[in-house]
């Protein structure tokens, strides 16, 4: 599971001076149903090879580093991933695999070291859910992070079995019992409250809506906002399941939020200054230092110019308007754009359906005030 510890790995991990070739590909069979990704690889190499200016032992490493990731994509299948990520430097002998459930952007690069920007961003923009399968005496929390799950912790009460004893009537046995489960529906709520800091989201997992609702009674209020929503399934039911349900509850939810803020977005730049719609609007306002979330199509690329000066960009302007030098060429200024934003404080929505990002023309922000 991708996560901040992998990417800080990466982000101080150099063999230099050899360079480090990272691929992004997207592989998924729904964009791909003929392979088509493998053409897609030939294109990004041949452009890769008419630019590459390397020399010496250098260049052979780089060049071994393509054969490597070429025999992979010929003879390899990508399981479930849609989009495969792949490091390589051959002169040291070393190699990274990351398969990613998102689609992203198609990317071939050389550099001193792992070109991780979009993964940075995948976790800048997403914030993992906890799934709680209850039951009564028995508990399983699983993290899910853009597309993968995996279990966190099982929570198991020793719940009295009702037997005669002396002394005891069937009324004290249960409440007895009762009150274990209270105990365990607390712990539970215990495990979530440490694990919860941040901006993550509850999914409840539940047997019955008994157990819903006295789970619900111990857990603390700051987390009840957090649950977006509720699947049936069982404490024992296959990983995959659980994946499944889980995951089409949580895109459900993701599609809904995404749909309201691309309204509001509309809304709110008919009526005024906060909030602006297309690229270009957009660049002048991440230059201006004024965004505070971007929405952006997650397979939007655009080539443009960028200011040697300022670092402005656009996608068609030659001459920088703020400081009236000659703008350089870019290949994607999509890209840069975001990371500006980032590093001003904006918040990242991805939009993954297209037709939704086509009605604020693929990208677009909020603005502070
Ligand atoms: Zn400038």
């Amino acid at each position: 599971m991708l996560s901040k510890e992998i990417l800080k790995e990466l982000g101080n991990f150099s063999l230099q001076p050899y360079f480090i070739t990272t691929l992004y590909l997207n592989v998924s069979p729904l964009s791909n149903p003929k392979g088509e990704y493998k053409i897609i690889w030939k294109d990004l190499k041949k452009n890769f090879l008419e630019s590459l200016n390397l020399e010496g032992e250098i260049k052979k490493s780089v060049l071994s580093d393509l054969e490597y990731i070429e025999n992979l994509i010929d003879q390899v299948s990508f399981g479930s991933a849609n989009t495969i990520v792949l490091m390589s430097c051959s002169a040291k002998d070393w190699r990274y695999q990351i398969p990613l459930y998102p689609i992203l952007k198609n990317k071939l690069v050389i550099d001193k070291d792992p070109y991780t920007r979009p993964l940075s961003y995948l976790i800048t923009a997403n914030k993992p859910y906890y799934l709680v399968v209850l039951s009564r005496g028995d508990a399983r929390v699983f993290k899910y992070f853009i597309g993968e799950i995996r279990e966190e912790g099982e929570i198991k009460e020793e719940i009295p079995k009702k037997h005669k004893q002396g002394g005891w009537e069937a009324s004290d046995w249960q409440r007895w019992h009762e009150t274990h489960v209270i105990w365990h529906f607390k712990e539970v709520a215990e495990f979530l409250d440490k694990k919860i800091q941040g901006e993550e989201k509850i999914v409840l997992g539940t047997t019955s809506p008994k157990n819903t609702s006295e789970f619900l009674d111990v857990l603390p209020k700051r987390l009840h906002e957090k649950i977006i929503g509720e699947i049936p399934i069982e404490l024992d039911s296959p990983i995959n399941e659980i994946l499944e349900k889980t995951h089409n509850m949580i895109e459900a939810h993701e599609e809904n939020e995404i749909n309201d803020l691309i309204d509001q977005l509309i809304v709110t730049n008919a009526k005024g200054k906060e909030a602006v719609i297309g690229l270009e609007d957009v660049a002048h306002a991440v230059h201006q230092k004024r965004v505070r979330m971007i929405l952006v199509y997650d397979q939007f690329e655009q080539p443009g110019f960028q200011c040697p000066s300022c670092s402005f960009m656009s996608p068609y302007l030659e001459n920088c308007p703020y400081c009236n030098v000659k703008m350089e060429k870019r290949a994607d200024i999509v890209d840069e754009l975001i990371e500006e934003a980032i590093i001003n404080n904006s918040e990242l929505k991805y939009i993954k359906n297209k037709e939704l990002a086509e009605k604020i023309k693929n990208i677009g922000a909020f603005l502070r005030f």
